[in-house]
C-alpha cells in the first residue's frame, strides 16, 4: 500500500484493480478519505462495466495511472454523511457516475456543466463523494438496472436534449447497439422520436425491433440498406467504440442533420469534408452530462420506466466479462453485484 500523509485521516477500502495495461484485474487494497463535512459515504451495491473502463484498463487513451480501480456506474446505500450535507441521509439510495469533484468556479461549473471541467473506483466496497456529485435514485427504479444510467444513460440523454433530437416525430439513428446504444434507443423512443438502429450485427435486429422498441434496423455493412436510408435521418447518436467510417453515416442524414459522436476510439477519425458541406451537416460530440441533468435523466427514466438490460455478475467474473464485452457478447450491460460478491479476500 502507498504511504499517506499522517495529518489526513483515511479509511481502508478494497476492490479490484488493473495493475498494468494487460487488461486483467485482480484484488486490491487502498484508502479512501474519511467523510468530510460535505461528503456522502456509501456502500457500493452495484457497478456497471462501461466500455470506457476497458479503454482505461488497457491504457488505450494513453492517460491511465496504475493501479487503477475502474467503475463509474455506481449505485449504493448511504452509510455516513458529513455535518454540512443537506440532500442525503443514511440509508438513502444513491448513484455516482464519472465525476466526484470539480472546481465549482469556472464557467462550465457555474453553468451546470461540471462534466467539462473524473474518477474511477466503483469496483470497490465504498465511496466517499462530495454530495454535489451524488444523485438520488427513485424508489421505483431497481438499483442493479439503474447503475448503468449513471454513465451510459446520461451520455446518450444529454446530446438528445442538447442537439434538439428530442422532438416527437424526428427521425433519430443510433449507431452501435451496445450499452450506450440500447439506452439511446430507449430514451429516444420515450422522447417520442422515430428510431433507426444502425448496427454491424444482423443478429440484433429482431430484439431491437421487438424488445427495445426501435422502429427500423439498418445493417451498416449492407450497401443496399445504406442506399435505401440515404437522406432519411434528422440526427444520429454514434456510440461505436472503435474507428469506423463516418461517410456512410453522413449520407444517412437529411440536410442540416447532426451526427453526434459519443464513442471514444483510441485512434483519430478521417473525415472527407464534401459530404459535410453539402447539406450543411454538423458533426458534434458530447461527454456524459452535468449533475443537474444527470438527476433530470434519472427522474425521466423513473417516469418512463427506462431500465438497462443487464447481466448481473459476481466480482470474480470481471475478467471474463471484460473478454466478453470486447467481443460484443453481452445484452447489453454487465453489472457487478458488488454488495453480495466482493469480499476483502477475493
Ligand atoms: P459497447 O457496449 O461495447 O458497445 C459498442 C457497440 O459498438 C457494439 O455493441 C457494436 O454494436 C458497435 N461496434 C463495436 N465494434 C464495432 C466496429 N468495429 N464497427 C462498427 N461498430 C462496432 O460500448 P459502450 O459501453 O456502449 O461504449 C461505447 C463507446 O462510448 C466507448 O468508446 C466508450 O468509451 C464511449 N463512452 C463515451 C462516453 C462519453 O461521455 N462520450 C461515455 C461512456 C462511454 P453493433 O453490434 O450494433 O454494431
Ligand atoms: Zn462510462
Amino acid at each position: 500500500m502507498t504511504r499517506l500523509p499522517e495529518e489526513v485521516h483515511y479509511n481502508k477500502a478494497f476492490g479490484w484493480a488493473a495493475k498494468d495495461s494487460s487488461g486483467v484485474l485482480s484484488p486490491f487494497k487502498f484508502f479512501t478519505r474519511e467523510t468530510g463535512e460535505k461528503d456522502v459515504t456509501f456502500k457500493v451495491l452495484y457497478c456497471g462495466i462501461c466500455h470506457s473502463d476497458l479503454h482505461m484498463v488497457k491504457n488505450e487513451w494513453g492517460n491511465s495511472i496504475y493501479p487503477l480501480v475502474p467503475g463509474h456506474e455506481i449505485v449504493g446505500e448511504v452509510t455516513e454523511i458529513g455535518c454540512k450535507v443537506q440532500k442525503f441521509k443514511a440509508g438513502d439510495r444513491v448513484g455516482v457516475g464519472c465525476m466526484v469533484g470539480s472546481c465549482h468556479s469556472c464557467d462550465n461549473c457555474i453553468n451546470n456543466l461540471e462534466n467539462y471541467s473524473v474518477t474511477h473506483g466503483g469496483y470497490s466496497n465504498t465511496m466517499v463523494v462530495d454530495e454535489h456529485f451524488v444523485v438520488s435514485i427513485p424508489e421505483n427504479l431497481p438499483l442493479d438496472a439503474t447503475a448503468p444510467l449513471l454513465c451510459a444513460g446520461i451520455t446518450v440523454y444529454s446530446p438528445l436534449r442538447f442537439y434538439g433530437l428530442d422532438k416527437p416525430g424526428l427521425r433519430v439513428g443510433v449507431v452501435g447497439l451496445g450499452g450506450l446504444g440500447h439506452l439511446a434507443v430507449k430514451f429516444a423512443k420515450a422522447m417520442g422520436t422515430n428510431v433507426t438502429v444502425i448496427s454491424t450485427s444482423p443478429s440484433k435486429q429482431k430484439e431491437a425491433l421487438e424488445n427495445l422498441g426501435a422502429d427500423s434496423f439498418l445493417v451498416s455493412r449492407d450497401q443496399d440498406q445504406l442506399q435505401d436510408g440515404i437522406g432519411t435521418l434528422d440526427g444520429i447518436i454514434d456510440t461505436v467504440s472503435t474507428q469506423h467510417p463516418l461517410l456512410p453515416l453522413l449520407g444517412l442524414l437529411k440536410s442540416h442533420g447532426k451526427l453526434v459522436i459519443l464513442g471514444i476510439p483510441g485512434k483519430p477519425f478521417e473525415l472527407q469534408v464534401f459530404p459535410l458541406i453539402q447539406g450543411r451537416k454538423l458533426i458534434g460530440g458530447s461527454m456524459i452530462g452535468g449533475m443537474k441533468e444527470t438527476q433530470e435523466m434519472i427522474d425521466f427514466a423513473a417516469e418512463h420506466n427506462i431500465k438497462t438490460d443487464i447481466e448481473v455478475i459476481a466480482m470474480d467474473y470481471v475478467n471474463t466479462a471484460i473478454d466478453r464485452l470486447l467481443k460484443g457478447d453481452v445484452k447489453y450491460r454487465f453489472v457487478i453485484d458488488i454488495g453480495n460478491t466482493l469480499r476483502p479476500s477475493s
